[in-house]
């Protein structure tokens, strides 16, 4: 699939559920709406546009939500599209979560065949970890990392950077993550979703700030390492470890985009920052056949835009999108 600037889309991200056991104060309100049972597509059905994608030429697929493993019986949905693994249709099966529910399928995971997890995780403070995702469990937390390291996957963290909040252990967590043998990836906030209370401007921590904390301490080279995604990556002399950093607001990186991504709903969004979406439970519901989704997948793809133009700053305030990051899962 090749979108209309020349860039080959091969990596599907899907949000499998909008729900979540945490309520991070910079993805959700604390009073979620939370959406019907009858609009979310079924496992079946998510199989079936997954499979779709990766006859039509997606090589990775990744889990998000929401907290993807607080879905029921979610681990069929790994298993049914481990099989494109096999096959070799498929490259890499894997999923971004909050860590919670790894205790208890770290290894059903290794099984169906993923390798790697991105787990979020923006402190180690267990007290921080409490004002920030507010219903969290820190031990319950490094439990379940613990449990996919012994289960043989790879980890990599990914951290929110926020003003006030996990600036002052920016050093802490590189040693923690290089003593676990842990990739670490900073983000920068996104204006996505009414947060309630606070603003995105009172959390946006650039990281030109935080890469210029950590060379206080540490050796850090570029890396043209490309994970497939939109981090930039330097290595750690002193751990060898590598660390990310995702900068959509500080830097644009959409000319080498290669994704879309599909919300628990079958809504197809082109670009992480833009509103416009295709339809896609419309054809899966309207047919057993998979023609008039494919063709609905290639008119989307004949539609991605060129990037996205999020904005933080005091004049204009939260410039991005109103729905919320848990919709299409980062
Ligand atoms: N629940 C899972 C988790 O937390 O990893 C998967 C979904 S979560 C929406 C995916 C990633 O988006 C997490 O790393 C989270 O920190 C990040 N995220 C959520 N809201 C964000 C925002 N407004 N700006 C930047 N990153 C955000
Ligand atoms: Fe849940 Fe992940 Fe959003 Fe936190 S970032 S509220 S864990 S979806």
């Amino acid at each position: 699939m090749i979108d209309p600037f020349g860039r080959e889309v091969n990596y599907l991200r899907i949000s499998v559920t909008d729900r979540c056991d945490f309520r991070c104060v910079y993805c959700m309100s604390e009073d979620m709406t939370f959406l019907p049972k009858a609009e979310i597509l079924s496992l079946e059905e998510l199989e079936r546009v997954c499979s779709t994608f990766v006859r039509m030429g997606v090589r990775k697929l990744r889990m998000t939500g929401g907290e993807p493993l607080v879905r029921r019986n979610i681990m069929w949905l790994f298993h049914a599209l481990g099989r494109h693994l096999k096959t070799g249709d498929l490259d890499e099966l894997t999923l971004t979560t909050n860590g919670s529910q790894l205790g208890r399928f770290a290894e059903e995971l290794v099984e169906a065949g993923v390798r790697r997890v991105n787990v979020s995780l923006d402190t180690l403070n267990p007290d921080k970890f409490k004002a920030i995702t507010r219903w969290g469990r820190f031990e319950q937390v490094m439990e379940g990392i613990a449990a996919a390291r012994d289960a043989g996957l790879k980890i990599k963290i990914n951290a929110v950077a926020l003003k006030g909040v996990n600036d002052d252990e920016l050093h802490d967590m590189v040693r923690w993550c290089g003593a676990g043998g842990y990739d670490l990836t900073f983000i920068e906030v996104m204006p996505m979703g009414d947060i309630g209370g606070e603003t995105r401007l009172d959390q946006y921590l650039p990281l030109s700030m935080v890469r210029a904390e950590l060379l206080k301490q540490w050796t850090l080279t570029d890396n043209d390492y490309n994970s497939g995604g939109p981090a930039r990556y330097v290595d750690v002399a002193e751990t060898g470890q590598r660390i990310g950093f995702i900068t959509p607001m500080t830097h644009n990186f959409c000319e080498a985009c290669n994704r879309v991504r599909l919300t628990c709903t079958g809504t197809l969004f082109m670009c992480l920052g833009q509103e416009d979406a295709a339809d896609l439970r419309t054809p899966v519901r309207a047919s057993a056949q998979d023609d008039l989704l494919e063709a609905a997948i290639n008119e989307a793809i004949g539609r991605k835009p060129k990037g996205h133009d999020f904005i933080i700053d005091r004049r204009r305030g939260d410039s991005g999108v109103g729905r919320h990051m848990s919709v299409t899962g980062g």
